[in-house]
């Protein structure tokens, strides 16, 4: 097979660079998706609040899929379901396997929009036996959305992130009792918003800088320890507490499926994706990354901006519309910062300006975000707070980086007092 561009994933990243791509003039895309469906994460996400500023109106993930699904299939593209991609080569092919078998397919452009993954019992070390009960968020999600089942009637969840604020909605909400939501930072990962409609409404409770210290059971989870941890995230001796339980719901983070990009040795970003240019390319020509594949996103909107931008410019590059100049501008996180992207600019195609995406360490009271090339200010921005939790997004004017080269670093510096 051969095609402009291949895009590996048919989540809101895949579709909405299939989309793009078509629109701007690639003739033939090809789509593999490992699943059977179209939508990707969005479809066991069934409460609403998608889609505010890309489609201006509150959908459920289902209903943003949807949309997104037809507006791509009416531009017309190729794609396989069952699809799973094994391999990609710098000599731009790629090899998957589907139900009919092996194949290999060459490609001018390619983009990985793969998705993410959960970080499991395993990967925080969790005290204890691997027992039933014991289960990620997202599993729990698909337990109950997919297949109508109740993970556990007495349930408690670790991590404060949206997913895991509103696993503890959705199991109020189906009769499970949920008995409370414990964090390890001393704030929490999740949307404003989410807490308060998630914990909040339901008088759920949320212990702050605490963590599950001990598993109990057998064959099925019958209880949890929490301690407290202070500032170093050590367990503090003598402030256990057990939680009779039969299900704990791991909410823990998600981390970009980025392997076959590894594979290639393409540089990751700070956030564990690839280091991507303003176009969303990598440092591997031809070579793009949008969505959670890229770095894990709050809000579907950002992720399906970054599939259209992913799939103009992988179009463009297949149509040899564009050549991508050398690398002018190396972009680093400064203090405050815990990652940025784009990672470099190449400024080789002049825009009103360019977008910056970023997440601070810590809870971040008043204070600018200060842009300094090669050491000297160049721009400011005054922001009454920052979160952890909340992905930011920045336009700073062309003009001031045009012709231009260097580093630019991008910090947070709090206000006094
Ligand atoms: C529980 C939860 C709640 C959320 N709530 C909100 C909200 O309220 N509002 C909001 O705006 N956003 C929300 N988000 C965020 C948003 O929905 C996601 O960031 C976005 O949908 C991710 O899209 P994606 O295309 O990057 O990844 P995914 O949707 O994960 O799609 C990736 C696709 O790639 C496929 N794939 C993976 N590996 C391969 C392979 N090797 N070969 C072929 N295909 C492969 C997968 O099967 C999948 O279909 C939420 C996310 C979650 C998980």
């Amino acid at each position: 097979m051969k095609v402009d561009v291949l895009i590996v994933g048919a989540g809101a990243a895949g579709l909405a660079s299939a989309y793009s791509a078509k629109k701007e003039g690639a003739k033939s895309v090809l789509v593999l998706e490992k699943g059977d469906s179209l939508g990707g994460i969005l479809n066991q996400c069934i409460h609403s609040g998608f889609g505010l500023s890309f489609y201006k109106e509150e959908l459920t993930g289902p209903e943003f899929a949807e949309r997104l699904a037809k507006e791509a299939l009416e531009e017309g593209f190729d794609l396989r379901f069952g699809a799973s991609i094994l391999s990609l080569t710098k000599d731009k092919t790629a090899t998957f396997i589907d139900k009919e078998g092996f194949h290999e397919v060459q490609f001018k452009s390619v983009i990985l929009a793969a998705g993410s993954y959960e970080r499991s019992a395993g990967a925080i070390a969790l005290p204890g036996a691997r027992i039933a009960g014991v289960l990620t968020a997202g599993q729990a999600q698909q337990y109950l959305n997919y297949y109508g089942l109740l993970p556990g009637k007495r349930c408690f969840i670790l991590g404060s992130g949206d997913i895991g604020l509103i696993m503890a909605r959705r199991l109020t909400l189906e009769g499970a009792k949920v008995l409370g939501v414990a964090e390890i930072c001393p704030y929490s990962n999740g949307l404003r918003r989410n807490i308060v409609q998630c914990l909040d409404d339901f008088s759920i409770p949320l212990y702050l800088s605490t963590t599950v210290s001990k598993v109990f059971g057998t064959n099925r989870l019958e209880g949890i320890e929490l301690s407290k941890v202070n500032e170093k995230k050590e367990i503090i001796p003598n402030t256990e507490k057990v939680v009779e339980c039969d299900a704990l719901i791991l909410s823990v983070g998600l981390i970009p499926n980025n392997q076959l990009y590894d594979l290639l040795q393409i540089r990751r970003n700070g956030a564990r994706g690839s280091a991507v240019d303003e176009h969303n390319m990598t440092e591997l020509e031809g070579f793009f990354a949008a969505g959670n594949a890229l770095h894990v996103h709050d809000l579907v909107d950002h992720v399906a901006e970054e599939g259209i931008s992913a799939g103009k410019w992988a179009a463009r590059y297949a149509n040899n519309e564009y050549l991508p100049s050398k690398k002018k501008i190396e972009v680093r996180a400064g203090e405050g910062i815990s990652y940025l992207l784009p990672s470099y600019l190449r400024l080789d195609q002049e825009e009103e300006s360019l977008s910056f995406l970023f997440r601070v360490k810590n809870v971040e009271g008043a204070g600018t975000v200060l842009y300094r090339l090669n050491g000297e200010i160049i721009h400011k921005v005054n922001r009454p707070f920052l979160l952890p939790s909340e992905m930011e997004k920045e336009k700073v004017p062309f003009s001031l980086l045009k012709g231009k080269e260097g580093v630019l670093e991008v910090s947070y510096q709090r206000r006094e007092g």
